[in-house]
């Protein structure tokens, strides 16, 4: 007799499918327009994809360096000289992920354990928890208020005991829009001065930030830096989420730590991907330019909504818009999303699942990451809601 799965118990009790899958399921079963899943529905640049074709013929098919591609990581390096002003050393704190996903779980892995406390804020993307959880920590969540979404700085410091370990932050911000501003990270700084906190820092969307602001990462504090693990991840940018290609950026002392975990994880990432990066991240402008690039879907996405019934705040970063539907429906948000699907077939996400306490603000999250004719198609529909 098998004794599983009766004698199973699940580190992870309250852990179901992710919001994603649910709605993308649904999405395709109803033949809806897919605004769920952040993820575009257009093509990467073909010499991108001639790139790994060329280095998969060129037999880079073995395994990676463990840290990553030399070369790959150099490139990393010299893009965060240009941009934030700071200097890493590509041999000992960079090291090449499988996404953004892998360097978040890793560095938590590597640095929680059981009783240690990491302050998230809420909404959170979905997978900080679950990874907190499962290494015996506590997430202690801190809902942002749907007006702005705006960290209230002492509210943050009451939260912070000497059980504190870690504290994650993400900007530009999944699933809000919003970003942090400089001052922001200068309270961060100075509530953390005298502190052995470790800031996890999620800027998988730091290319992609709006109306002439800049992206505030940790890289460009030197206190901040000091403490910080940097996650991103090239899905973003560079309109590949399939790839699973990402880095993380910490200073020699924790990369260190990081790495003990990061080689039994996965040991290395995709090798002709990595070489493939190593040229094209060469050349700025396919960075640069998609701050434009994504403003213009934004601002096509909001006019076409103009006089609907939904109500915006502009997103200040990321490919996500939220949308308040509270003049049209007095339902949860996720029976709403769910709804739209059915009748209408249009899919978004209902941001319910990552507040406090599945807390509703009647708020959907729509991924703008999709062609023309798509923004067009989608908001014909919410025009006629
Ligand atoms: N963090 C945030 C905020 C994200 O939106 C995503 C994208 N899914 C990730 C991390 C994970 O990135 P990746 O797909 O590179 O693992
Ligand atoms: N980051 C994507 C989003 O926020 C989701 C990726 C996933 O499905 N885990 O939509």
């Amino acid at each position: 007799m098998p004794i599983y799965p009766h004698k199973i118990i699940s580190k992870l009790p309250d852990v179901g499918t992710t919001i994603f899958t649910t709605m993308g399921q649904l999405a395709k079963a109803h033949n809806a327009i897919d605004l769920s899943q952040g993820f575009p529905n257009f093509e990467p640049d073909p010499e991108l994809l001639a790139l790994v074709a060329k280095a998969m013929r060129d037999g880079h098919n073995q395994y990676a360096p463990m840290g990553g591609l030399p070369v790959l990581r150099e490139v990393i390096a010299s893009k965060i000289k240009s941009l934030h002003q700071r200097t890493y050393d590509p041999e000992k704190e960079i090291t090449i992920t499988v996404g953004a996903s892998q360097a978040i779980f890793t560095a938590i892995t590597a640095f929680i354990g059981k009783g240690d406390e990491v302050i998230v804020f809420k909404p959170a993307y979905d997978c900080y928890e679950p990874a907190i959880a499962v290494n015996g920590g506590i997430p202690v969540g801190i809902q942002l208020n749907k007006a702005d979404y705006k960290i209230d700085w002492n509210h943050f410091r009451s939260k912070i005991t000497p059980k504190t370990k870690m504290i994650i932050i993400n900007t530009p911000h999944n699933p809000s829009g919003t970003i942090l501003a400089k001052e922001d990270m200068l309270e961060l700084q100075k509530s953390l001065a005298n502190t052995n906190i470790i800031v996890i820092s999620d800027e998988v969307y730091e290319h992609i930030v709006f109306d002439g602001h800049e992206h505030e990462s940790v890289s460009r504090f030197e206190d901040l830096a000091a403490r910080s693990i940097i996650c991103s991840s090239f899905g973003k940018t560079f309109h590949v989420t399939g790839w699973k290609v990402g880095y993380c950026v910490a200073p020699a002392a924790l990369m260190h730590e990081f790495r003990k975990t990061h080689q039994f994880n996965v040991f290395c990432v995709d090798h002709p991907i990595q070489h493939a990066l190593a040229t094209y991240l060469q050349q700025p402008q396919h960075y640069l330019s998609l701050n434009g690039f994504y403003q213009g879907k934004r601002d096509y996405f909001l006019n076409a909504l103009k006089g609907s019934q939904f109500t915006a705040i502009p997103a200040q970063g990321t490919y996500f818009q939220l949308l308040g539907f509270s003049n049209v429906s007095n339902e949860d948000d996720i029976t709403f999303a769910k709804r739209l699907i059915v009748e209408h077939q249009l899919a978004s996400i209902p941001i319910s699942v990552f507040n406090m306490n599945g807390q509703d603000h009647k708020v959907l999250r729509f991924c703008f990451a999709k062609t023309h004719d798509t923004l067009e198609r989608a908001t014909e529909i919410l025009q006629r809601i």
